[in-house]
């Protein structure tokens, strides 16, 4: 097996008493090794709707869309969720600040 991981970060707020953070957001597929390539993942792909995806929630009030509360296993779940498409998606990490994230296994939400 192997791993691809995509890091993006995002600059938005949540919670019922409003702040911001800087949210890293870790994507991990996981798949066979094919021809030294982590399955048939091609960066080209992937990168484009993983943006796509980051934009909606970058500069945002989480809250309003990520429903009852945009807490950090929340906003992991939504992006599993606008990623379905890919089955090699292994796992969203969700950073918030540097000392802390969830990890949400793609498995556990379908
Ligand atoms: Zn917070």
């Amino acid at each position: 097996m192997a791993k691809l991981c995509i890091i993006r970060e995002i600059n938005s707020a949540h919670g019922k008493h409003i702040h911001g953070h800087t949210f890293k957001i870790e994507i991990d597929f996981q798949d066979k090794l094919v021809d030294n390539m982590v399955g048939n993942l091609d960066f080209h792909i992937i990168e484009p709707k993983i943006d796509e995806v980051i934009s909606i929630l970058d500069k945002k009030y989480l809250d309003e869309f990520i429903t009852p509360r945009a807490t950090i296993e929340n906003i992991a779940i939504y992006i599993i969720k606008n990623l379905q498409e890919f089955d090699n998606l292994y796992s969203v990490k969700v950073w918030e600040g540097p000392t802390k994230y969830v990890e949400i296994f793609k498995e556990e939400i379908e």
